[in-house]
């Protein structure tokens, strides 16, 4: 009997478990007939923005359509500059470019993988519309500390790439509900997946949530009046009843995440002489007042690809988010940055490696993978 192969991000086990609910909630829209703009919309965004807590919260197409839908609300076009991370997913730099804005990139902490705060300040200047902080692999990075320097600077606003800290919290706050905008995807592989395309914004600021759902659906609130230049930027009626058969497990599904992430980081951590673990190698580290979905459970090793390449003969599936940093794309070579501009960036990108993190993942599998890992490092005979 063959064994079956181990998943990065186990979809189908998820499918198992809430397929009865999942086509009940997809057969009422095909029943309806509402695809656009259905009733399960308003009934998920009513659910999400008391999730998140905060007064409202618009749906999108994706993770990428929110943010910029956020810039664009924040009028933000050319001239202007968003500071952001080179350490991240492309979305969140090439939206800024997209509406014709500049990004400007902070280093990371090489702890968390967050921006760090300490970089900030230097890098406003009169031209700065917005901050636009990630929340990388499942934690926050410090908004308290952003939020205060953005306030002590014009308030400037602040936009949470939340994409991948959906139910994530700081301080018992939860993602997408500490800044000025949050926002957050529903790709399939995210802590939060719908089973296609997805996104959401959050905002307290009632003025910003009007035009945020205006500039969704071609600019204007009104069938055949449009006030802003907008986009189709809505999420389908059937994505939505996804996510609202989903719904009722994700606090479940969130504490296993914990829960793994927390199994992992105990075995990975263990003393010299039982395992052996080198120099440089780390597991993730969660700061101070923070919980994680684990996005992504991320280690970093000196050996990366050595470390990759065992762990597939092993089949174990692990991933390499991000490779690049996004000032080493071609598409950002405008903003005229240079390899060494971010050390800690450039240095994570080479070194940091996801294993398989999912809420159904077993100890058996969790104690295969931390076994391989050790066991690579064994020093040769
Ligand atoms: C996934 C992701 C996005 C974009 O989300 P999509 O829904 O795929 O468009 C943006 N930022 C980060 C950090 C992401 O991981």
């Amino acid at each position: 009997m063959t064994q079956p192969t181990m998943q990065f991000i186990d979809l189908k086990a998820q499918y198992r478990a809430l397929e009865e609910k999942i086509k009940a909630r997809i057969d009422a829209v095909l029943e309806h007939g509402h695809y656009i703009m259905g009733p399960e919309i308003n009934e998920l965004e009513g659910k999400l923005s008391e999730y998140v807590g905060v007064k409202h919260c618009i749906t999108a197409a994706s993770g990428t359509d929110s943010l910029e839908i956020a810039l664009r609300a924040l009028n933000i076009g050319p001239g202007d500059e968003v500071i952001t991370v080179p350490f991240t997913w492309i979305s969140t730099a090439e939206v800024i470019a997209q509406v014709g804005a500049r990004p400007v990139f902070i280093d990371i902490d090489p702890v968390t993988y967050n921006m760090n705060v300490d970089l900030l300040e230097a890098a406003i200047t009169p031209q700065t519309k917005a901050i636009m902080p990630v929340s990388l692999f499942g934690q926050m990075p410090d908004y308290e500390r952003i939020n205060t320097i953005a306030a002590r600077h014009n308030n400037i606003p602040v936009i949470e790439d939340g994409a991948q800290s959906f139910g994530a919290t700081q301080y018992g706050r939860r993602s997408c509900g500490v800044t000025t905008i949050g926002s957050t995807s529903f790709f399939p592989a995210k802590p939060f997946g719908c089973y296609g395309d997805g996104g959401a914004l959050f905002t307290n600021d009632d003025h910003l949530a009007e035009t945020m759902r205006a500039i969704r659906t071609h600019g204007g609130l009104q069938r055949h009046h449009h006030p802003y230049i907008g986009m189709n930027g809505r999420l389908d009626t059937i994505q939505a009843a996804i996510l609202l058969a989903k719904f009722d497990s994700f606090a479940w599904e969130v504490e296993r995440r914990q829960d793994i992430g927390a199994r992992y980081t105990e075995l990975l951590s263990a003393t010299p002489g039982s395992r052996s673990f080198p120099p440089g190698f780390s597991p993730p580290c969660i700061a101070k007042g923070n919980t994680s979905v684990y996005a992504q459970y991320t280690i970093r090793s000196q050996n990366r690809d050595g470390l990759a390449a065992y762990l597939k003969e092993q089949g174990i599936p692990a991933a390499v988010y991000y490779p690049k940093c996004l000032h080493e794309q071609p598409a950002f070579a405008f903003c005229n940055y240079h390899m060494g501009d971010f050390p800690e960036s450039e240095k994570a990108s080479r070194e940091v490696l996801s294993l398989p993190m999912h809420p159904y993942l077993t100890n058996d599998d969790q104690n295969k993978i931390v076994a391989s890992i050790s066991v690579s490092f064994e020093p040769e005979k």
